[in-house]
């Protein structure tokens, strides 16, 4: 069946809420503004890495706006930019700033590495993003440069106090729990945490091209960290708002809850609810898959705003049911980079 006629046999039962053929609802857009970084962890951009994507090719503020409009009047109520590192492209506290006022967006979130963050935080806050995710994989400096490439710590630690002193609450600070690597700093960053009241998300590495596979040579089952954490900590089973993967328990007697991100472990496809855009505006409809659909043609043709809804359901209804990290672990080629986590 051509892709017009798929459409249009999907299109009219989608009008207001995104379901896919294993009839989960996909309410929450990440998008990647940009897949640069000037860091280079170990298990996302590797060292020496110039395939960048041009920036001819990226969406522009206003492509991004619209895609968003689409989305949104789809049913879709969550965006979360991420990149690459997103606050590396320029003026987006502006793009924020009129993300939020699109009708029936609920909430806007941001993914960084955070070395912006003393500069960008309070722009950022009152142009309207509600929650922050920090990537820290370490408290040691000489480790902490190690793993991100040359990376300074005390940017990082900076921005996270920063991104509080602009009112972001819950800050969440993202660790990729590498056995080998910073698994003996697990239990300090949950101190970290508890001192500083952060929350904590902990997520295991992903086979996502040569380097997330490079990284699961370091694989770090979290069921067995929860299990020592029991063994020191009252984990108490909680949740908490977002619309993410994560399970959350909280530690008992304080404020902190720990979020474990378990794709390999116990993964979370069956409640999947998100889809992801790059910087050039390739919906990909599973972390896990290579499944895609490029909007950008589209838009640069003069799809109407019908059109696009209409492809945007086309990529809804390709969709596939889970990801194969397990048993294809040479199966995805893109780095993390290129779609955000
Ligand atoms: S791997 Fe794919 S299906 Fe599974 S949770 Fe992630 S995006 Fe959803």
């Amino acid at each position: 069946m051509d892709p017009a006629r798929q459409m249009c046999k999907h299109f009219r039962a989608m009008q207001t809420a995104l379901i896919d053929s294993f009839n989960r609802r996909i309410e929450y857009l990440r998008i990647s503004v940009t897949d640069r970084c000037e860091l280079r962890c170990s298990y996302c951009i590797p060292k020496g890495f110039t395939g960048f994507e041009e920036p001819e090719h990226w969406l522009t503020f206003d492509e991004i706006e619209r895609v968003v409009g689409a989305f949104t009047q789809l049913g879709v109520m969550r965006v979360r930019l991420t990149g690459g590192e997103p606050l590396s492209r320029g003026k987006l506290p502006d793009l924020a700033g009129r993300l939020v006022r699109i009708p029936g967006l609920r909430d806007l979130s941001l993914s960084t590495n955070g070395t912006r963050l003393r500069k960008l935080a309070l722009p950022l806050r009152r142009a309207g993003v509600t929650r922050l995710n920090v990537s820290l994989d370490s408290l040691n400096p000489e480790r902490f440069a190690e793993i991100t490439g040359g990376g300074r710590l005390e940017q990082v630690l900076d921005g996270l106090m920063a991104a509080k002193e602009a009112g972001f609450d819950p800050v969440k600070i993202n660790m990729v729990a590498m056995k080998g690597v910073n698994d003996g700093e697990i239990v300090d960053m949950v101190d970290f945490c508890i001192r500083y009241d952060f929350t904590l998300r902990l997520i295991e590495t992903m086979p996502m091209g040569a380097t997330g596979r490079e990284a699961t040579e370091h694989y770090l089952d979290l069921q067995e960290v929860k299990r020592t954490l029991q063994s020191r900590y009252e984990l108490i089973p909680t949740v908490m708002t977002g619309g993410g993967p994560a399970r959350y328990v909280r530690v008992g007697g304080t404020n902190l809850r720990i979020g474990f991100i378990t794709p390999i472990s116990q993964h979370f496809c069956a409640t999947c609810n998100r889809v992801r855009l790059t910087v050039d505006g390739t919906i990909y409809t599973c972390l896990g898959q290579e499944n895609n659909l490029e909007l950008r043609p589209l838009l640069r043709a003069g799809v109407t705003d019908e059109g696009l809804k209409e492809a945007i359901c086309l990529a809804i209804s390709l969709k596939p049911e889970r990801h194969e990290f397990t048993t294809r672990p040479d199966k995805i080629v893109r780095f993390m980079s290129v779609t955000g986590g």
